[in-house]
């Protein structure tokens, strides 16, 4: 491709609404424009890293014998009213009438199209397994969308579903995709790690495993263990219970003032105790329902524990209001003894001499302990692992790091299957459930989750497997017959061996062309300059820098070696 007649326009600023630095180098070297919050459009640029990210993916994903197909984004809502999602998307959803004012929806995901059709196509355990999937556009009304392509509304994922007869079936599906996936992200060369996880709202009781490219700009945090295999999400991540102390205060518990002590902090400040002796309690709306949970002022609750727990659909924050209103506290001065349900943290028992608010407002109990002093009765693990923690397998301290979700497989078992009765005639002639999977895999998400890991501060620093071209030939002057006319050769001589090469033709001073080379990120630049009056050219590695002067036929050389 010629640069002067390629649809890009780079931009020198940093863009105002870009804050993480895949955003701004993607808008920057005008990989994609923004048309409304979380909507994008791919500029030539963009759409090849795409379109190879997805080649990739398909090869792979064709590799494990899975079948390929398209399904509609349209959907009736009465998909999602049937398998009882309607409620946990929420929001989330894109929901529209059609002219019949039929409720309709656009596709955040597929487990409802791809199982109703499956329980029409499927009757014998003949036509069983199956694997289909898809490359398609998704839509999710995304409470914050963020970062450009991290979190859009409209995205582009990979899912893949499959059906089997038996759990040791679906077992060797989910043991081929998690190894394909593994392929994907080593051919696309980015650092990532897969870890346990938590189901979320697409459900399913057996094994999940998220794939997290390692991000400080990533919105998930995971805890992996520093001796063995073990990584969870944070959401998903158990520890050891602490131990507990052999003995506990002596002193009995004494109410005290503490005027205007909001917070854990105002709270041990003003006391002069540690977070560890406070006994907070949090109150949440589970489905509606007022829950208070207690635990260590040092611990923060796990929202997805709790939820999981609770079996509830949804849980948040209860508001100051609402705590006013089902406790009779205030904010930050709700006992464990409240007259609603009050789950336990498991850890609560190892506080020994703790501080707990007094149904009075600005006092609290000092002295006091969980067990002696308040019943502890329903215990359960609700708290995100934190520094300290333990590995429950190895007990080696565990460590935290930032990831970008990148896929994630889960085992469904009979969730949808059951809701859409989607059933086989086993051997015996006798109707059985049919077992799940489903994998994502976001295809839209990777191109900023790879620049995250692939960039300084000159521009994208872009994997030979996904770069938008191989090479960029720079002549530094187009007006020097000879620099043009070896530049041109070499285009065109490249270009017929199967390289992807970039031209800048344009009449441009040096500075600029070399700037925009460096935000563009191919991997290898070739510049023609002044040097080619002793047939010399200058080969440079965008990766690590690295300037050969070769001559023209040792840089077509290097060139077909790099790339091949
Ligand atoms: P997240 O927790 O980030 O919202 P999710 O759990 O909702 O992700 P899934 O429903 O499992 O995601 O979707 C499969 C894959 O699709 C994810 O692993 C991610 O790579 C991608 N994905 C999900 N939501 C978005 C989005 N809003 N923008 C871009 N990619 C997304
Ligand atoms: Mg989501």
């Amino acid at each position: 491709m010629r640069q002067s007649q390629l649809f890009l326009n780079t931009l020198r600023e940093v863009p105002a609404e870009a804050d993480v630095a895949s955003h701004q180098l993607m808008l920057r070297a005008g990989l994609v424009r923004q048309l409304t919050a979380g909507v994008y459009s791919y500029l030539p640029l963009g759409y090849r890293v795409l379109n190879k990210v997805e080649s990739i993916v398909r090869e792979e994903i064709n590799e494990t014998g899975a079948q390929e197909v398209l399904l509609p984004t349209i959907q009736p809502e009465d998909l999602w009213i049937r398998s009882g999602r309607t409620y946990d998307y929420g929001d989330d959803m894109f929901r529209f009438k059609d002219r019949h004012d039929r409720a309709s929806i656009l596709g955040p995901t597929h487990e409802e199209v791809v199982t109703m059709l499956v329980h029409n196509e499927v009757k014998s355990y003949r036509q069983l397994p199956q694997v289909l999937y898809q490359i398609q556009t998704k839509f999710r009304d995304e409470a914050r969308p963020r970062a450009g392509l991290l979190r859009g509304r409209e995205f582009r994922m990979k899912d893949a579903y499959s059906f089997e007869t038996d759990v040791e079936a679906l077992d060797k599906t989910y043991r081929a995709m998690y190894d394909a996936y593994c392929r994907i992200f080593e051919r696309i060369g980015v650092k990532y790690k897969a870890v346990e996880a938590d189901a979320g709202a697409i459900g399913g009781k057996g094994g999940t495993h998220e794939f997290m490219v390692l991000s400080d700009a990533g919105e998930d945090t995971i805890a992996v263990c520093t001796s063995c295999e073990y990584a969870a999400n944070l959401e998903k991540a158990s520890t050891n219970p602490l131990p507990v102390p052999d003995t506990t205060t002596e002193l009995s518990p004494e109410t005290v003032p503490t005027p205007g002590t909001k917070s854990i902090e105002d709270l041990t400040s003003y006391l002069g105790a540690e977070p560890a002796q406070i006994i907070k309690v949090v109150v949440y709306e589970a489905d509606g329902q007022a829950v208070a949970v207690c635990l260590r002022g040092d611990h923060q609750v796990n929202e997805v524990k709790l939820k999981n727990v609770l079996g509830a659909s949804h849980v948040e924050l209860a508001s100051a209001q609402v705590v006013l209103e089902k406790t009779g506290c205030q904010v930050g001065f709700v006992p464990p003894t409240v007259d609603i349900p009050v789950l336990f943290d498991r850890d609560i028992v190892t506080v020994t001499d703790g501080v707990m608010a007094s149904r009075e407002q600005d006092t609290h109990d000092i002295h006091v302990v969980p067990g002696r002093d308040f019943e502890v009765k329903r215990v359960e693990d609700l708290r995100d692992v934190a520094d300290g923690d333990t590995c429950m397998y190895c007990k080696a301290p565990l460590k935290f790091q930032r990831g970008i979700e990148v896929g994630h497989v889960f085992k469904l078992g009979d969730k949808y299957s059951k809701a859409f009765n989607a059933t086989y005639l086993d051997e015996a002639g006798k109707a059985q459930t049919i077992l799940m999977g489903c994998y994502g895999l976001g295809t839209s998400r990777l191109l900023p989750a790879i620049i995250e890991q692939c960039h300084d501060d000159e521009g994208i620093i872009w994997p030979i497997a996904v770069a938008p071209f191989h090479v960029h030939i720079i002549p530094v002057s187009v007006k020097d017959e000879e620099q043009m006319g070896t530049a041109s050769d070499l285009y065109r001589r490249l270009t017929a061996a199967g390289i992807e090469v970039l031209l800048d033709d344009r009449n441009e001073r040096p500075g600029v062309k070399f700037k925009d080379s460096d935000l563009l990120g191919l991997p290898v630049r070739l510049t023609v300059g002044r040097k080619i009056v002793d047939g010399q050219v200058e080969l440079k590695t965008r990766k690590n820098g690295q300037v050969d002067v070769l001559s023209v036929e040792e840089a077509y050389e290097a060139i077909l070696r790099i790339v091949k």
